[in-house]
């Protein structure tokens, strides 16, 4: 295990307007958060009051999606967008199934980096490493993430809830395409993604405080979804809302039957 290697000077935490990840925190019912990423969500749940349900569904998914990665015989994480730390972490997930499991967290906000501590904390058999880093810049990410894992071996490469605040013109296609492929045939790819296409008149209300306040948010549709995934092959069940993804392994979130899907999952395969 290794502490991140960034100083202080990166952990200038903005709290002038909200931040996905803060505001994410919120959502979840935690502590690391402040007014102004409140008053966002405040807002969002004024429009959509099942969105800290969605927050759930979506952790639930990652939760699932991981043991099934740990029951294929996937032993390193790759996990971009990390997120304030939030009981389970992957990491636990995998290394409950799995202890010597290797995970490398990364996350662009210093928020995340400054809880970091808690993502670091694992079992004494497997590894884990935190990388603060913009996911789009991919040799920095993979310089680091190769001082635990190996990448000539699989590795899950997970980016729950990330790619929609990452547009095209800023590179979200480039960034998955040079990431897949660095990857060792047997690897995986875990996405979810928010999209417009259930709900498109909510969709545009929250496109338009996102905007209002400075912020990316890039909801993509079911073919742009599924073009995250070319080269690699779609397992079973395909892509398909968080919730209805291998619903066996796990428990269902308190009131998801009542909430709308906001999100498309899928998790790929490299031939
Ligand atoms: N994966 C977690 C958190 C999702 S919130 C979960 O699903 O529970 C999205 C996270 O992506 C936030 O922590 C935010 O800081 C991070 N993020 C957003 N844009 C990013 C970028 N360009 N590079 C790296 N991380 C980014």
């Amino acid at each position: 295990m290794s502490r991140p290697a960034n100083d202080a000077t990166s952990l200038h935490i903005d709290t002038s307007k909200p931040h996905p990840a803060r505001m994410y925190d919120w959502f979840l019912g935690g502590k690391d958060n402040y007014p102004v990423d409140e008053a966002m969500g405040r807002q969002m749940l004024a429009l959509e009051p099942g969105i800290p349900v969605m927050a759930k569904v979506n952790r639930a998914f990652m939760h699932r999606a991981t043991r099934w990665l740990s029951s294929q015989g996937i032993r390193q994480f790759l996990d971009i967008g990390t997120g304030i730390p939030t009981e389970p972490n992957l990491h636990q997930v995998a290394q409950q199934s799995a202890p010597a499991t290797r995970v490398v967290y990364c996350d662009n906000d210093p928020i995340v980096l400054a809880h970091a501590e808690a993502l670091l904390n694992g079992s004494p058999e497997g590894a884990i490493d935190y990388v603060q880093a913009d996911a789009r810049d991919v040799d920095a990410i993979l310089e680091h993430a190769g001082k635990t894992l190996d990448f000539s071996e699989p590795v899950a490469l997970s980016m729950i809830a990330l790619l929609h605040f990452v547009s095209d013109e800023d590179g979200a296609y480039e960034l998955m395409s040079r990431l897949t492929g660095v990857l060792a045939p047997g690897s995986h790819v875990v996405i979810s993604h928010l999209t417009a296409d259930f709900h498109p008149e909510k969709a545009q209300k929250v496109d338009e405080m996102y905007k209002a306040n400075t912020l990316t948010l890039a909801p993509r549709n079911r073919a742009q979804f599924s073009a995250f995934f070319d080269g690699l092959e779609i397992v079973e069940p395909g892509i398909v809302a968080a919730e209805a993804w291998h619903p066996e392994l796990g428990e269902p979130v308190p009131g998801q039957e009542d909430i709308i899907s906001a999100g498309y999952v899928a998790v790929g395969r490299k031939p």
